[in-house]
């Protein structure tokens, strides 16, 4: 993509003036790809915010931070809405806007309204009744690979598309805000890892399938589950969703028939009636026989290496559920690492490796009912 010119930046007034602008400007404009993208230059001086207009996005900045300080991630943001705008095939129709604050800290005391546990962990948080995005500058800047502004952007377009995304079903707009991060390169292992762990999972028989998370209630109760269950071979239901999200893309037909569905939408049509409209069915392929149908997204059982928070870090799937494992590698010319432990309930064995790892790498896993061994390449 061009990046052109330098930001565009106006110092507003008042905050109620950086509240909203644009805010009616709703009608639908062509594809993001058919002009180039530019950035004027506009200064007006004043005592209150900062107001970074980028071509489709608004950016806030508190009122002791300065343009330069926050280059960085005014240009994710730039470069993710227009990465979103060419996901669907269109701009905005009403621009995002992105109001950045320092810390936690700063947000809780801007925005009051939001509950505590989401502020202390939450890198950016999407108010898409308001057309609005909170980003932490501290947290953002810290996230690796950086994929939570995309996200959001993606339930703002969603919920524009849709008049409020009442017809979407969780599993759906969670699944697709997670699988465009996947349009972020840097995003790859972390989705290879995730799409085994949830074939893992269906093969144990253990994974929600897409009418156990339609409603909010439901997704809520399903992350609460997985925060409780801690990393050890749980998966969270974002990794879940993608999945279906996935299975979904390829029902449809692809990119293109997503996008198609997204037009629909935009003539309010349900998300079942765009379904309808672009597939001639009724049913989503996906309802039935959803865990095989994540199963067969990898070969079971398996074993791969990937860097996971950057660490080279071993994943065995596709084990019977809850079995004691134990597990050797080892690579030509080097001494064979012996370890072990529980599968874990979605029949994964997860295990930190050093740091200077070779690869390939020959995995070789026992236990009850189990015996096998692959090879398990680190991919880069
Ligand atoms: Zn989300």
């Amino acid at each position: 993509m061009a990046r052109t010119a330098s930001i565009f930046i106006v110092l507003a007034s008042a905050l109620a003036a950086c509240t909203t602008p644009d805010a009616a400007v709703a009608s639908p404009t062509p594809s993001a790809s058919a002009t180039p993208r530019q950035r004027l230059e506009i200064r007006e001086i004043s005592a209150d915010r900062t107001w970074i207009r980028l071509q489709d996005a608004d950016v806030f900045l508190e009122a002791d931070m300065e343009p330069g300080e926050v280059t960085d991630v005014v240009d994710v943001i730039d470069d993710d809405v227009f990465a979103v705008e060419e996901i669907f095939g269109f701009e905005f129709p009403v621009r995002p806007r992105v109001l950045l604050y320092r810390t936690s800290e700063r947000l809780r005391a801007g925005q009051p309204s939001l509950p505590a546990g989401l502020v202390d962990i939450a890198a950016a948080i999407a108010f898409s009744n308001e057309n609005k995005m909170v980003v932490v500058l501290d947290r953002v800047r810290k996230t690796k690979p950086l994929t939570v502004v995309r996200h959001e952007l993606v339930h703002l377009m969603l919920y524009q598309v849709s008049g409020g995304g009442r017809s979407i079903p969780i599993w759906f707009h969670e699944g697709a805000a997670r699988l465009y991060e996947e349009t972020v390169a840097e995003f790859a292992p972390t989705a290879r890892i995730e799409m085994a762990l949830a074939a893992s999972r269906a093969a144990a028989g253990r994974l929600p399938a897409p009418g156990d998370l339609d409603t909010s209630a439901e997704w809520q109760a399903a992350t609460n589950a997985a925060a409780r269950g801690g990393s050890s071979g749980q998966l969270d239901p974002y990794a879940v969703a993608a999945q279906y999200a996935r299975l979904f893309r390829d029902d449809v037909g692809g990119d293109a028939g997503l996008r198609r569905l997204y037009e629909f939408m935009r003539l309010n049509y349900t998300f079942s009636q765009a379904f309808n409209k672009v597939t001639g069915r009724i049913t989503f392929d996906i309802a039935r026989d959803a865990a095989a149908k994540v199963r067969a997204l990898v070969e079971l059982p398996g074993a791969m290496v990937e860097l996971d928070d950057g660490k080279p870090t071993l994943f065995v799937y596709g084990l019977p559920p809850d079995v004691e494992v134990s597990v050797s590698i080892s690579a030509p010319g080097t001494r064979p690492l012996v370890g072990g432990g529980p599968a874990g309930p979605a029949g994964v064995f997860v295990a930190a490796l050093p740091a200077e790892t070779p690869s390939p790498l020959t995995v070789r896993v026992t236990g009850p009912g189990v015996s096998f061994e692959v090879v398990a390449k680190q991919s880069r």
